[in-house]
């Protein structure tokens, strides 16, 4: 199926080959990527979506190839030509095409790509049954606070996953729990929801950074901490939260049921207050 492509600043169809052989962001990852969910042809969180990407890009010395108005015009340019309303918009910008060397010149000029997808949102039915994770070693690179390309890591412990027939995998390093493979991980222990804090071991996720608003706001214990591997079988409840899922409960992780194995009551209200927060984020 072709969707719509931008390409460098021009429009075009998933069905043309754009991209040289030598580009950086397939010869060596040199790239990253953005993740935004629409909603009846409009944008969620446009914003904090778009700081991220401009964060990230500054962070490994990528020229930003939009500002912030031109990247608003290009994303509604995008949606416009979209034929369906709900989906994602997948963004990357690498560092550029040239001769293959690990050197790179200082000056060299972004390969942007934007194309927008149609997804299945989990529905009521998938948000009250949840996931089912398995635990895997953390092989990730040491700096998952990038949301670069570089997900050879997360597709192999992702793949494990769906081998031991679960949903998603929990990457652990010497003991402690960092994030899924492609979502933040919320525990609930003792009445008090943990999630990791904000470092270079996990994605600062958009998700995680408006549920642990949420929980604030509504006088929800909430903890920025590490939960220990060994810790994980006497959970009270447990969720992962990201932009395709939003906050989905855990209710198991390898063999062991959590909460007894449904999703827990801190979780539901979490879901509810985060789907209005959401509902109140559509837009540019
Ligand atoms: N951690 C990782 C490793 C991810 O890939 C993702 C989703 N891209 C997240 C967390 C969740 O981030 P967000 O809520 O911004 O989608």
């Amino acid at each position: 199926m072709s969707d719509v492509l931008y390409f460098n600043g021009r429009f075009t169809t998933t069905d043309e080959r754009v991209l040289g052989v030598e580009d950086r962001g397939f010869l060596f990852g040199d790239a990253v990527y953005e993740v935004f969910k629409f909603l009846s042809k409009q944008p969620v969180f446009f914003r904090d979506h778009w700081r991220r990407l401009a964060r990230n890009l500054d962070a490994i010395e990528i020229r930003n190839p939009w500002t912030e108005p031109s990247f608003i015009e290009a994303m509604r340019a995008l949606l416009e030509r979209t034929a369906f309303a709900d989906g994602i918009v997948y963004i990357q910008v690498s560092r550029g095409e040239g001769p293959r060397a690990h050197f790179y010149p200082d000056d060299m000029v972004p390969t942007t790509i934007a194309y927008s997808r149609a997804f299945k949102f989990p529905d009521a039915a998938k948000k009250e049954r949840g996931v089912q994770l398995i635990t895997t070693v953390d092989r990730r690179w040491k700096h998952c606070d990038v949301k670069s390309v570089n997900l050879l890591a997360n597709a192999l412990a992702k793949k494990e996953a769906q081998r031991a027939g679960a949903d998603e995998a929990l990457l652990v390093d010497e003991g402690a729990v960092r994030e899924g493979a492609s979502s933040n991980f919320f525990a609930v222990r003792g009445g008090r929801v943990i999630t990791h804090p904000l470092d270079e071991h996990i994605l600062p996720g958009v998700t995680r950074d408006h549920t642990i608003t949420v929980a604030r706001n509504a006088g929800i214990p909430l903890d920025e901490g590490i939960v220990r591997e060994h810790e994980l079988g006497s959970l009270e409840e447990a969720f992962i939260s990201s932009t395709t899922l939003g906050v989905m409960p855990v209710v198991k992780i390898d063999d062991r049921p959590i909460g007894g194995g449904v999703r827990g009551p801190l979780t539901a209200q979490l879901q509810r207050l985060f789907d209005e927060a959401e509902a109140h984020a559509v837009g540019f």
